[in-house]
């Protein structure tokens, strides 16, 4: 069974060009710039020989945009057993026949996931018909189909909102459910946890994925994740263009911090930050103002201040736990 949670990805945002324009759209403004048909596969080809990775994703601005790159791509990369998953909004479907040959080529050359957007954003430019078709068409062919709603208010989810509109799907069809979170576009948005009437409870606050989703933006520039934050974020882990892939790769996966964010919690790492008398308490942002995990992350790693006191506590919280790893190994094979 696939668990894409705990997967690594290389995520390719081939470019941020798109023609819907989405009120609260996370890559506004957006990047000018594009990576090169062989630039993506360059890092591929290395994300495969690294052993690391398991998907590709593709995301954008708009992937199908420049669908012929794309398939460009999967066609010179498919004798590397990759999986690929994309991302859209739909605004390109057109008519069956031509929706059904673009969609069958790309599961024929590796395609094993879609996600389409659908809520009243999209749908503002967007006829929900072109998600229905897409999703159908999708699942015909045999691609895992994701219907992806976000919303502005918490209490609303994709199932209310397809009924609304009278848009049935397949079984096989999964549906899931975001909220607007306050960056690019949104960024004066009230979308703080406390206006969606949500509460803050650190210990339920973690990175959302227990992989990685390294993604490398249309300039080159490689975040550790496919956050809709990465506009404003200050994360970035090196470049495409100047780096060395593997430094880069083990850098961030063997990054202390992101494992403590991902595998305990933002209290996990209040902890250690306490433990190694670097607390940062009396730091944080007041709960008012936190948007979510992502907000959390930002505000901290943005901050000189709690930045230097986490980095203290994780390189003190390191050596202990590769102690503990020896002790472990000398006890259990007497090697002492
Ligand atoms: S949210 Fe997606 S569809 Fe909307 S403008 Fe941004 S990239 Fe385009
Ligand atoms: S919590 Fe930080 S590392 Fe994790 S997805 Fe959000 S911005 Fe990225």
């Amino acid at each position: 069974m696939c668990n894409d949670r705990i997967r690594n990805a290389l995520v390719l945002s081939v470019s941020q060009m798109c023609p819907v324009d989405c009120d609260f759209c996370c890559v506004n403004p957006p990047c000018e710039d594009r990576l090169s048909v062989e630039e993506c596969l360059k890092w591929i080809r290395l994300a495969k020989e690294n052993d690391t990775f398991q998907i590709v994703g593709f995301t954008g601005g708009e992937p199908f945009y420049f669908y012929d790159d794309i398939v460009d791509i999967m066609k010179k990369s498919s004798s590397l057993g990759m999986e690929y998953t994309i991302v859209t909004s739909a605004y390109w479907v057109n008519s069956y026949e031509e929706t059904f040959a673009k969609m069958k080529l790309l599961k024929d050359l590796g395609l094993d996931r879609i996600n389409i957007s659908c809520d009243p954003g999209h749908q503002r430019k967007i006829p929900i018909s072109n998600v229905k078709m897409l999703a159908d068409i999708s699942n015909e062919v045999g691609l895992r189909v994701y219907i992806v709603g976000t919303f502005n208010d918490a209490s609303m989810n994709i199932e209310t909102y397809l009924k609304k509109n009278n848009i049935e799907f397949d079984e096989k069809i999964n549906l899931s459910t975001k909220i607007i979170a306050p960056f690019g576009k949104a960024k004066n948005a009230n979308a703080t946890m406390e206006a969606y009437g949500l509460t803050v409870d650190y210990s339920e606050l973690h990175c959302c994925r227990y992989g990685f989703d390294i993604s490398v933006w249309p300039n080159g520039d490689i975040y550790p994740c496919c956050s809709t934050a990465n506009i404003d974020s200050p994360l970035i882990m090196g470049n495409l263009r100047k780096d060395d892939f593997k430094e880069v790769i083990t850098k961030t996966l063997g990054n202390v911090f992101f494992r403590v964010i991902k595998r305990e919690s933002f209290q996990g790492l209040i902890d250690i930050c306490e433990k190694y008398n670097c607390s940062i308490t009396h730091l944080l942002p007041e709960k008012h103002e936190i948007s979510g995990p992502c907000g959390l992350c930002l505000k901290l790693m943005k901050n000189p201040e709690t930045k230097g006191l986490i980095k203290k506590a994780i390189s003190l919280y390191e050596i202990d736990l590769i102690y503990e790893i020896l002790d472990t190994y000398v006890d259990e094979n007497s090697w002492a």
